[in-house]
Order: structure tokens, then sequence, then C-alpha cells
């Protein structure tokens, strides 16, 4: 690289404004140094992104900072843990400051958001990939697993499903969908479900961030805590934009049942917590929607107007899968 990585970290990463009191020692070391709150426990997440994997190719830098970290925010929401500190490490082709800049700009803007302080990373030349591992606390004992669900608990989402990948199609197809701005916002800048995942900790019995599908997510959730799920179809919370493709074709339900980068929530709630969730979607401002039933038979039923639903592309998606 014609510039030396240290003059890189030290004009894009090192001039951050969050400092935090918990990170003794962040970026410029061999390591950081992080002073663990009392009574909290450490939540440790990693996510990378791959140029033409997880992004197109033409997104913008801006965009993939901003995601890069986002999609990892997602993994702290999905445990109900309170994001505090993250590393980088960036694996760049070349050295371009215009690129570097824009990334930058959108991983501080979501970064400062949350008080979220960068301790360190790594530099390297290569095909462009993002890693990015975030750190969060709960109190002791208190984060959301995928474990909990049971019998009888109901079945939640956040947000809408499916705009994500309809923002993909948009992009990939543009002949045959017109653009639509808010799906492909979706795409490249998706929200982390942070405070619903904070407010969810004594309410949810079970919950995941959705990033490969509902079907295969919500599977995660099903088998990890060895039950089953009955689901509604035209429950399932879709965009205005997507709900008149859905109109046209069925086929476009599988962009809500199967397409990835929703990272929205999926959550189970006992009986007798139900009552809590009306009023976190109130002071959360964000739509949660019951779509379902934990049952005992294993796997996932889809119904629609009472009747049995075939079910498209249940894997979501997979790497290595050929
Ligand atoms: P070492 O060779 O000891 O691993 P480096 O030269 O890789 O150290 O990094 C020097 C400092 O810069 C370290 O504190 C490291 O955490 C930080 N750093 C390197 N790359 C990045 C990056 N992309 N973002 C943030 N900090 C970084
Ligand atoms: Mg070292």
């Amino acid at each position: 690289m014609p510039q030396s990585e240290f003059d890189i970290i030290d004009e894009y990463f090192t001039r951050q404004r969050v400092r935090r009191d918990d990170v003794a020692l962040g970026i410029g070391d061999d390591a950081a140094i992080i002073t663990m709150p009392k009574g909290q426990q450490l939540v440790v997440a990693i996510d990378t992104l791959v140029a033409g994997v997880h992004f197109p190719n033409n997104t913008s830098a801006e965009d993939i900072g901003y995601k890069a970290l986002a999609v990892n925010l997602s993994d702290l929401a999905a445990m109900g843990a309170e994001p505090a500190w993250f590393t980088l490490a960036l694996t760049l082709p070349s050295v371009q400051r215009a690129w570097l800049r824009g990334f930058a700009k959108g991983l501080f803007e979501l970064a400062e958001k949350y008080q979220l302080q960068l301790v360190g990373g790594d530099t390297t030349q290569g095909p462009l990939t993002i890693s990015i591992q975030v750190a969060g606390y709960v109190p002791t004992g208190t984060a959301l697993t995928r474990a909990g669900a049971r019998v009888g608990d109901s079945i939640y989402v956040t947000g809408n499903l499916g705009d994500a990948a309809l923002g993909l199609r948009c992009l990939q197809q543009p002949a045959e969908y017109a653009a639509v701005p808010t799906a492909i916002n979706k795409l490249n800048r998706p929200e982390a479900r942070i405070d619903i995942g904070l407010s969810l900790r004594d309410v949810a019995s079970a919950c995941i961030d959705i990033s490969d599908g509902l079907l295969a997510d919500l599977g995660h959730i099903l088998d990890t805590s060895n039950v089953g799920a009955s689901i509604d179809r035209d429950a399932i919370p879709l965009s205005d934009g997507l709900r008149l493709l859905c109109e046209q074709n069925t086929d476009h339900y599988a962009m809500a049942l199967s397409g990835g980068d929703d990272y929205e929530l999926c959550f189970c709630v006992a009986p007798q917590n139900e009552s809590r969730v009306e009023a976190i979607a109130s002071i959360c401002g964000i739509r949660l929607t019951h779509i379902g039933i934990i049952e005992h038979q294993a796997g996932i039923r889809l119904h629609q107007a009472g009747r049995a639903c075939a079910m498209t592309g249940k894997s979501g998606y997979e790497h290595f899968s050929g």
C-alpha cells in the first residue's frame, strides 16, 4: 500500500468522539484494556462482510461502514445486551481516501448513536472484507438466548419482513422490479433493534435476530428450545410495497419467509408476559407483530386462512451449501 497502515489507522480510525469509562486503553497499543463493570456479563459477537457476498459490489462505502456495524449490533440486540465497544479488521484491495472517509463516516455515525467505542483492530491488504467484533453488557443472568421457548408461548417479530430481499431484487433485476427506495435502504442500512432487545430481557423466553430469513432463524429457536411452531402467513408484517407484490404473485412471500438481511428480531413470550409486549412497542415506536404460537410438535407449520400452506425456501441462506 502506498500509505502505511499506521497512517490509515491514525487518519481514519483514532479520531472517534466516543470515549467510554470502561475502556482503560483503546487504539494504539498491542491490545485494548477493558474494565468490566461489576455485576455484568460480557456478550461478544463477530460478523464478517465480504464484498459481493454480503453486499453488492457497488454499495457505497458509507453504507458498507454502517451495515458492517449494524449486523453486529443486531446480534447484541438479540441477546438483550447493551452495546459497549468494538474492534475492526479491515482488508482493503488498495488505499482510497474517499472510500475510507465514507466508510468511517457510516461506521461512526452508527457507533455514536449507541456510544460504542472502537478500541482496536487490524488493517491488511486483500479482497475487500470487513470483520467487526462487538461487545456489550448484560446484568449477570439476564441475557436472552434461543433456548427458552415453551409450548404455548406467542411468537412475535419486529418491524416488517422481506424488505431487504426486495431491495436486493430491485438492484439485481431493475427491468422487472421498479426501485423501492425504502427496501433498498433496509438492505444497505439495517436498523439493529437494540432498544427492543433491552426491553425484552425480562419479557421474552427466547430471541434471535433474523439474518437468514424467518423460517431458518425461527427454526434455530425451535431446535435449541426443542419445540415446534405454527405460523400464520397472513399475520407476517409486510411493507406496502411487498404486500402489493404478494397480492400479485404469492411467490413473493418467500422474501418475507426466507429472504435474508432484514435484521429484525423474532422472539417468544409466555402468556403471563404477553400484556407487556404492547407497552414495549409503543415506548420503542416499533411495530411488534404476533405471527404464531409455539407447539409441542417439532418443525414449522405455515397456515393461511386456517389451511396448511406450502413453505418456500425454508433453509435460508447458507454458505458452503454449493
Ligand atoms: P500489532 O502489529 O501489534 O497487532 P497493529 O500495528 O496491527 O498492531 O495495530 C496498531 C494499533 O492500531 C493497535 O492498537 C490496533 O488495535 C489498532 N488498529 C489496527 N488496525 C485498526 C483498524 N482497522 N481499526 C482500529 N484500530 C486498528
Ligand atoms: Mg503487537
